[in-house]
């Protein structure tokens, strides 16, 4: 059985205490290889090898250090269908999902931020005959980079390539339920000639190996996507340490559909943006806030195209719904679904787990599933359920569906359908989201700053965002 090695000072290398865990492959139910059970000693021979490589790292000019994470993207572009085979079975999600969302995005972060690096300006701050002030942004040193299981090789490198653009070293480690495509990813940065040490990926669990990283004193920044539960927990542990920190965590989006919206679109897209990657997306939008003249239109239409949604292996082209990432995840997602029948919700669609036959029999499958009649206090509609759960109701005024969809402790996005101008601008700036998209979903400038207000997080991904993050400024005044 295979069984996968840390990137470590650029070679792939056992953990130092010999311990795996078992990779589990969700449709199947059946463990296919196995991941290294990092610990403590693992993330310190990282960190050795990150310091030993960052000074000549830092050294190497933005535009050559661009072309070696160009490169990976172009190697990422060549390995295309491989890897996302690879995500496929490792995630549970379709595999034109993959092939068509998570690897082309892996593989545009990589150019993106290889790009990004030579159009990073600085300020200069004149003072009239006094002085000249101006800031230098320094690399931090080395950082680390935690992400989640849901999108693993698309947020891995989310925060692997702006790191590396910006001029830091790297320790990172992917979600231990999804690690395959990092390892994938360390035998391609070896193909692309990354120099030994620039990059480091540990594999292993979060209280394992994520923890060591998080207290570990020369890992300058953490960066982490997951849930709002381990935010708080990283956050307690590195603040005191004074670590530059992002956080991208759990989210509770509402997607709100006005009576005037292009009815055929927000119908399409609601079933995207509840159902994709069988709702485990951090963006998916699992509440459904429908103005009431066009409810019963809008829940008829909705449920006949959720129908369509078959469930079948994520390897078969036709399958529209893979299966969830775990055995655990999914009795979670069913507690939800029991939760909401004991809240006193009408079950519209789904909420059974289903039994594929053959080589799926042991897979960890989930009908998409809707209901109805749950009011916006029900702990369905406030808590993250993250799986394929959405709740529908009609509203009556612009004042009560603001009330609603601002009304959980998270904020990370909102949608919202309508082909009146003034409003799509006022109900979005009431939002308290840090991401609103009006009459589309999932749609991503790699610019624009990225992530939650309230318990989804704390600070922005994305384009210069990323890069600040990255750097620590350093102000310096000279007397004229
Ligand atoms: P999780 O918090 O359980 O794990 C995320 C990562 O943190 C994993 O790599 C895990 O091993 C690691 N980890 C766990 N405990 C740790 C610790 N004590 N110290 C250091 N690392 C630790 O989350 P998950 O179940 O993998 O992912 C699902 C969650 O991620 C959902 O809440 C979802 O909303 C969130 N998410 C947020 C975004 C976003 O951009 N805001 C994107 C995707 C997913």
């Amino acid at each position: 059985m295979l069984q996968l090695r840390n990137y470590i000072g650029g070679q792939l290398v056992a953990p130092a205490a010999g311990r795996y865990l078992p990779n589990i492959e969700p449709a199947t139910g059946q463990v296919y290889s196995q991941v290294p059970d990092s610990d403590a000693q693992d993330v310190q021979r990282a960190v050795e090898a990150a310091q030993a490589a960052w000074p000549a790292w830092r050294a190497t000019p933005a535009e050559q250090r661009g072309k070696l994470l160009v490169r990976i993207s172009e190697l990422i572009e060549r390995d295309l269908e491989r890897l996302a085979r690879a995500e496929s079975i490792d995630n549970g999600k379709p595999l034109k999902l993959a092939r068509t969302v998570d690897i082309p995005r892996a593989a545009s972060n990589f150019s993106f931020f290889g790009t990004a690096a030579q159009h990073f300006a600085s300020e200069t701050h004149m003072q009239d005959g006094v002085a000249l002030n101006y800031t230098v942004r320094h690399p931090l040193g080395v950082v680390g980079c935690i992400s989640p299981w849901n999108l693993p090789l698309y947020l891995f490198t989310w925060k692997i390539a702006p790191a590396l653009a910006a001029g830091n070293c790297v320790v990172a480690k992917p979600s231990e339920v999804t690690p395959m495509t990092a390892y994938l990813l360390s035998e391609l940065c070896q193909e692309a000639g990354l120099p030994a040490g620039v990059l480091n990926i540990v594999h292993g669990t979060g209280p394992g190996a994520g923890q060591a990283m998080v207290e570990h004193p020369h890992i300058k920044a953490i960066s982490f996507t997951g849930g709002t539960k381990t935010g708080e927990h990283i956050a307690r542990t590195a603040a005191p340490m004074f670590k530059k920190l992002s956080l991208e965590l759990g989210g509770k989006n509402p997607n709100i559909v006005f009576a005037d919206c292009d009815f055929e679109a927000a119908v399409n897209t609601s079933v995207q943006s509840s159902f994709a990657n069988q709702g485990q997306i951090c963006l998916c939008g699992s509440r459904i806030f429908v103005e009431r003249p066009v409810y019963e239109q809008f829940k008829a239409a909705f449920l006949e195209r959720v129908a369509m949604l078959n469930v079948g292996d994520p390897l078969e082209e036709g399958s529209r719904q893979g299966a969830l990432v775990s055995e655990p995840h999914l009795q979670k997602v069913l507690s939800y679904i029991e939760l909401a029948h004991h809240e006193g919700g009408t079950l519209l669609a789904g909420g059974q787990r289903v039994h594929l036959g053959g080589r799926c029999a042991g897979g960890y499958f989930l009908q998409p599933t809707v209901f109805e009649g749950l009011g916006p206090e029900c702990r369905v509609n406030r808590e993250e359920v993250f799986g394929p759960v959405v709740t529908l109701t009609p509203f009556d005024t612009e004042e009560e569906v603001l009330r609603w969809a601002n009304g959980t402790e998270y904020g990370l996005a909102a949608t919202l359908w309508t082909r009146d101008l003034q409003r799509a601008h006022r109900v979005a700036h009431a939002l308290e989201t840090g991401i609103v998209w009006v009459n589309t979903w999932l749609h991503r400038d790699l610019r624009t700053p990225f992530g939650g207000m309230k318990n989804s997080g704390v600070g922005r991904e994305g384009g210069l965002e990323a890069l600040r993050f990255f750097t620590e400024p350093q102000s310096i005044t000279v007397k004229l």
